[in-house]
């Protein structure tokens, strides 16, 4: 999650809890339909609030966001790209948060998601320091399996980081911010995100021009350097992962982005004494330059199968991940 640059979204007001279930089955929601609560995360484009069905009494985490300041950012096409992503994703039962809905009213957009309720992936990783091993597995094989879905719906997330990988209430992993994906067509080309005026402009530095997408620190080589983005992108990002929950931080880090962008160019990282040997291998694997050279780029099948396969995964049981009960994260 980024410094939040949004404008101030103020809590839309709680409304009666009256309302006839009968009629309601068949309208359309508003935000009357829900009690809106405690802020629980806001990002660059958004705010999150937790809020409550009025007619079920669930819970759900709606991101809200304010109509002018995404025109003005000229953000439009990516929420309309987040909303698509996660509609195509909304019948895969495990790894994402799920969109019940959307609606609006004159100022606002409402996302009504599934409320992931122990939190981001990040906040547990600097609770602890770093994961054991066991959970440090089983995280990433349920974030490997989720990347398998999302792939073969032809949906590059470009923004994987442990903020956008979320917790539900029974700890399993769900991947949120679907704000700046790339949904490719049955030919694999990209209906890319347009660049909007001011970037295509204003500079001639490569590390510059793709600031509007991912961050930093988990983007991949070839976005910087080529704008080119890969299935494979992904897999870096997995690999920046896999590190950060062994080693308690990413690997790649600067002073400032730009510096963080030649320590990527330039593959200059290093492990922390200590870290496992299977797991040291599957990282070098996969954060590679070359993306059709990185562990699971040639796989076929939807499955990334030479990845599964990696000794840092012995022990998953891939079939019912799901339905285990996650180590307890220490
Ligand atoms: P960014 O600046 O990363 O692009 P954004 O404006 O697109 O952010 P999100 O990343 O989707 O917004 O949400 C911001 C934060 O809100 C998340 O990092 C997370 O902490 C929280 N959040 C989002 N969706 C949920 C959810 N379904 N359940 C619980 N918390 C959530």
């Amino acid at each position: 999650m980024q410094a939040s640059q949004a404008a101030a979204t103020p809590v839309p007001t709680p409304t009666s809890t009256h309302s006839s279930n009968q009629s309601f089955r068949h309208a359309k929601r508003t935000a009357k339909d829900y009690i809106f609560g405690k802020m629980i995360g806001d990002g660059c484009y958004s705010t999150v609030f937790l809020a409550k069905d009025i007619h079920t009494g669930k819970e759900y985490a709606i991101k809200v966001c304010e109509k002018s300041f995404i025109i003005r950012q000229q953000k439009v096409q990516y929420i309309k790209r987040e909303k698509d992503a996660l509609n195509l994703l909304s019948n895969v039962p495990h790894g994402f948060v799920k969109l019940y809905c959307t609606f609006q009213d004159e100022e606002r957009l409402y996302f009504v998601l599934s409320y992931a309720k122990n939190s981001e992936l990040l906040k547990r990783i600097n609770e602890v320091g770093s994961f054991e091993i066991n959970v440090a597995k089983f995280y990433a094989a349920e974030l490997l399996l989720a990347l398998e879905k999302m792939h073969a719906k032809r949906i590059i997330h470009r923004d994987l980081k442990p903020e956008n990988i979320l917790l539900d209430e029974n700890m399993h992993l769900k991947i949120a911010d679907f704000g700046t994906v790339k949904i490719l067509n049955n030919n694999n080309i990209a209906s890319d995100v347009p660049i909007p005026e001011d970037e295509q402009n204003s500079s001639n530095d490569r590390s510059r021009k793709v600031s509007f997408v991912g961050t930093a620190q988990y983007v991949s080589p070839e976005l910087l350097q080529h704008r080119v983005d890969t299935y494979a992108s992904d897999l870096w990002a997995l690999g920046c992962i896999i590190y950060q929950m062994i080693s308690g931080l990413p690997p790649f880090r600067g002073p400032t982005d730009f510096l963080t962008f030649q320590k990527i160019l330039k593959l200059d990282y290093e492990f922390p004494e200590g870290f496992p040997a299977d797991a040291k291998d599957l990282v070098e694997k996969l954060i590679v330059l070359d993306h059709n050279k990185r562990l699971g780029a040639s796989d076929q099948g939807g499955t990334y199968e030479s990845i599964r396969n990696h000794p840092f995964f012995e022990g998953i049981d891939w079939e019912n991940i799901w339905e285990q009960t996650p180590p307890k994260i220490s």
